[in-house]
């Protein structure tokens, strides 16, 4: 039995008000959600009352939990009082730790002070608002239905309402972006003064709407999306905001609690349709099946987690790297040799090899399944 890391708790709200055109997610626009809202929040009640549905994997236990992240779909897109309910219900029966990380993602479209003010008194310490673009026709094409006043108006609700604590994601390689257009959705994040930016590469996920007219999408190409990544990273530097993952950045000390649990091979119990889990060292999911999820089925197997290879792999993906002591005490033996000779294979504008482990470079981020694949 591996050592016990944070435990953080993800629940999934799959619903949105129209879909992106770019998206995979497991979401259903309201025509295809319609009446089915209610009880599939009741739903996710149940089931973080009783444990009744995980316990094969879960052994019934429920452990301390150090963060909690209500992802979507769009959860600003339903009830929010009935959403304060699943999150109050998260509080009463799982043992959330003082002072854990409470995120809850917003759409602009959908998030106002009423949402935002009850996800607050039920206990949310954190929003994370798809931003994507801060320039409008870039967030037409994507399918976003806000413009950026209406970012702007979210990000006052949000802080209206107390939070402190406030994530953008951006989006690079959409269609219609240049380097001109980046640096001025760049410079309007920095003015809303988030905390945190996350900031995609935009993929091409077979069976979306982007993917079946691909040819005909006016996106950048490879070598203009690497210079995008290149001017993301270095601005945001200068606005203040380190880069402590691949595709994340944070003012000092608000770095995703959430999602580094992940990257240092944690333990989550993830809620509802799609919702994945880690535990025990099993993997297991839901089936992305609203009806399903309703009706009461119980998650899948996914097969062992947490090995050795995942461990280097997640840990590659932070700017901290692989640290050797942190594989040590996780695994409770020494980093195995064969990560240490694939490192020095690697070159050093990729792979900075320091004394205690190894980490990508900025260079080595643009292409890190390429370095991970050289280590292997
Ligand atoms: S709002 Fe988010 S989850 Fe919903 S369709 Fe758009 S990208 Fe997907």
């Amino acid at each position: 039995m591996k050592p016990r890391n944070k435990t953080g708790l993800y629940i999934h709200i799959p619903f949105c008000r129209s879909k992106c055109p770019y998206c995979d997610f497991y979401s259903l626009p309201p025509g295809a959600a319609r009446g089915k809202t209610d009880a599939y929040l009741d739903a996710l009640c149940d089931e973080m009352k009783t444990g009744a549905r995980a316990a094969a994997f879960t052994g019934g236990e429920r452990p301390a939990i150090s963060s909690i992240y209500i992802g979507g779909g769009t959860p600003s897109a339903v009830d929010p009082e009935k959403l304060a309910q699943v999150l109050e219900t998260a509080f009463l029966y799982y043992p959330v730790e003082a002072g854990a990380e409470v995120t809850v993602e917003a759409n602009p479209a959908s998030a106002g002070g009423a949402f935002f003010r009850a996800m607050k008194a039920a206990g949310a310490n954190r929003i994370s608002l798809g931003l994507q673009s801060a320039v409008d026709p870039e967030r037409r094409a994507l399918g976003r239905t806000a413009d950026f006043d209406g970012v702007k108006r979210a990000v006052n609700a949000a802080r209206d309402a107390g939070f402190e604590n406030l994530s953008l994601d951006l989006m690079l390689g959409v269609p219609g972006q240049t380097a001109e257009s980046l640096e001025m959705s760049l410079s309007r994040c920095a003015e809303l003064s988030p905390e945190h930016i996350s900031a995609y590469i935009l993929q091409l996920e077979e069976g979306t709407p982007f993917y079946n007219k691909r040819a005909s999408l006016a996106l950048p190409g490879e070598d203009a999306v690497c210079g995008m990544y290149r001017t993301l990273v270095a601005r945001l530097g200068e606005y203040g905001f380190l880069q402590y993952e691949i595709s994340n950045f944070a003012r000092p000390g608000f770095e995703s609690r959430h999602n580094m649990n992940y990257w240092r091979c944690g333990e989550y119990i993830g809620v509802g349709a799609a919702a994945h889990s880690f535990y025990r060292g099993r993997r297991f999911y839901y089936p992305r099946d609203l009806d399903a999820f309703i009706a009461g089925c119980a998650p899948v197997d996914d097969g062992e987690g947490g090995t050795p290879d995942e461990f280097m792999m997640l840990a590659l993906r932070t700017a901290d790297g692989l640290i050797y002591k942190d594989y040590e005490s996780y695994f409770g033996a020494p980093v195995d040799p064969k990560y240490l000779e694939g490192a020095k294979r690697i070159p050093e504008k990729y792979l900075r090899i320091f004394d205690g482990g190894f980490a990508l470079t900025a260079e080595g981020f643009l292409i890190s399944n390429t370095v991970i694949a050289g280590i292997l």
